[in-house]
């Protein structure tokens, strides 16, 4: 018998050592188990904290949101719908897949009886892609706002050489355009639709200015019974705030990514009336997706909170305010902007009149640590050279950017543009000694300097770090919006 239980031990022990070590491995903080992963996300926040971030798409979430994407649901597996899982264990989850629906009806202020939503995108072109195979066949026909005039690339996006976005080599599609004044041309598209007979017709933007005229998209898609698709990722969170006119008025479809003005996780959400949802929910899951990501299910739902709050629309008010004032700013600078204004959060600048490139000033915007993109204006030809760039106010309103705040930042731009000219004056077209000629240059470093001292004024999040398990960061956060 003692024989026995000595070869048991032998064979335990092994086991044993696993145990204490397993637990070992599963705690270590990230900056002992990798340092190197720990130190870059470092000095991405210290990017963040010194740069003004005026990309339109950006915005900085809250840490309750980064505590979801931290959590342990993204452990869980849960394939199908709340109530309805391909996998146990999911009593928790569906618990808080069904608060993010319930929430999302509240935010958007939409019926149960009337719309059908499904939060498990993981993404906005994940969304777009679901919500196309939905209701599409295999070469059927879309319209879409064109790249180069402000649509997205799944808006079906192609050139001359390439298709270029898979909604372009799955579906046939044929774009719309915005005018010399930088408004859609409404009358174009009509004419177009009339004889392409699109089976959906796409609106919303990646970099358009201006409100959407949904009654006159309704009337187009209805000349040919075309489903109308709102791709509201940019400007969600001023729909849910009633700031800009309400898709869900005219709308078959609504899709949204979740990190813009929404200011959530990355991800996405598809809304459709009720009689597609069956065909929805199939698209999403199993036809696109697999497993659903709950870990942004719940950073979702924890921002649609948020959303629901007065809290929430005095940003987004704040938001537009600014946007306005920045392009009041560059107006009086005598830059020229697409469409003269803005109605949301972003404006374009069109830098033609100036004979200089979106690159240029991207680039030289990015070395004295100031975010923006290079972007198409009417005219142009080429879409690596675009002529424009974009710009946009709700990342900095979240770190409590005010009027006088953005005042300052459109002279940094001019400051900026006038810089690139220049240099542009010694460098000559070529972007490759434009950039060169950014290197060790005094007047760069000086503005560079100015502009950390600036932002640094703005605190980001609070100086402690973002290790959400710590008793440190247990107090409430004091410098959001
Ligand atoms: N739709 C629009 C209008 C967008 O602007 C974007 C992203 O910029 C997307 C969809 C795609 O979102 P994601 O990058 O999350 O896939």
């Amino acid at each position: 018998m003692q024989t026995i239980f000595r070869q048991l031990n032998r064979q335990i022990r092994p086991v044993q050592v696993n145990r204490l070590l397993t637990p070992c491995i599963m705690n270590k903080p990230l900056q002992k188990h990798d340092p190197i992963i720990y130190n870059l996300i470092q000095l991405e926040e210290k990017r963040q904290k010194e740069g003004l971030e005026l990309i339109a798409s950006e915005n900085f979430t809250s840490k309750a949101v980064m505590e979801c994407l931290g959590s342990v649901l993204t452990n869980k597996y849960s394939e199908g719908l709340p109530g309805a899982r391909y996998y146990g264990g999911n009593e928790i989850i569906d618990q808080i897949e069904n608060l993010c629906i319930d929430r999302a009806y509240d935010a958007f202020k939409l019926e149960k009886d009337d719309w059908a939503i499904n939060v498990q995108p993981y993404s906005g072109s994940i969304a777009n892609m679901a919500a196309y195979v939905g209701i599409l066949n295999p070469h059927d026909r879309i319209m879409g706002l064109d790249l180069p005039s402000g649509g997205h690339l799944t808006h079906g996006f192609y050139t001359s050489k390439k298709k270029i976005s898979a909604t372009s080599i799955f579906y046939e599609s044929l774009p719309y355009y915005v005018d010399e004044t930088g408004y859609i041309d409404y009358d174009a598209l009509e004419k177009s639709a009339r004889s392409f007979k699109p089976k959906v017709i796409i609106c919303g933007y990646s970099a358009y200015p201006r409100d959407l005229d949904y009654k006159r998209f309704r009337a187009i898609a209805n000349i040919h019974n075309s489903y109308l698709l709102c791709d509201m990722a940019h400007f969600s969170g001023l729909v849910a705030t009633e700031e800009i006119a309400n898709p869900f008025d005219y709308c078959d479809i609504v899709t949204t990514t979740t990190h813009k003005t929404l200011r959530g996780p990355r991800a996405g959400i598809i809304f459709c009336k009720k009689y597609l949802e069956n065909q929805m929910n199939q698209a999403v899951f199993p036809s696109i997706q697999g497993g659903p990501h709950q870990h942004q299910i719940a950073a979702i739902a924890t921002q649609l909170l948020e959303v629901n709050t007065p809290e929430f629309k005095t940003y987004i008010q704040q938001v537009k305010s600014n946007a306005r004032v920045l392009a009041q700013c560059l107006f009086c600078y005598g830059y020229t902007l697409s469409t003269d204004g803005t109605d949301n959060h972003l404006l374009l600048v069109n830098l033609k009149p100036l004979g200089l490139t979106g690159s240029k000033v991207e680039k030289l915007c990015e070395s004295i640590n100031i975010s923006i993109n290079k972007n198409s204006v009417f005219g142009d030809s080429a879409a690596l050279t675009p002529s424009g760039i974009r710009l946009g106010t709700a990342a900095l309103t979240s770190r409590g950017f005010k009027e006088q705040d953005f005042e300052r930042v459109a002279n940094y731009l001019h400051q900026a543009i006038q810089l690139s000219l220049s240099i542009q004056k010694v460098s000559g077209k070529s972007l490759k000694e434009f950039s060169h000629l950014l290197e060790h240059n005094e007047e760069i470093d000086e503005l560079k300097s100015k502009i950390n001292e600036f932002a640094n004024k703005f605190p980001l999040y609070d100086d402690r770090s973002l290790n959400f398990n710590s008793e440190a960061n247990c107090d409430d956060a004091t410098n959001s919006d």
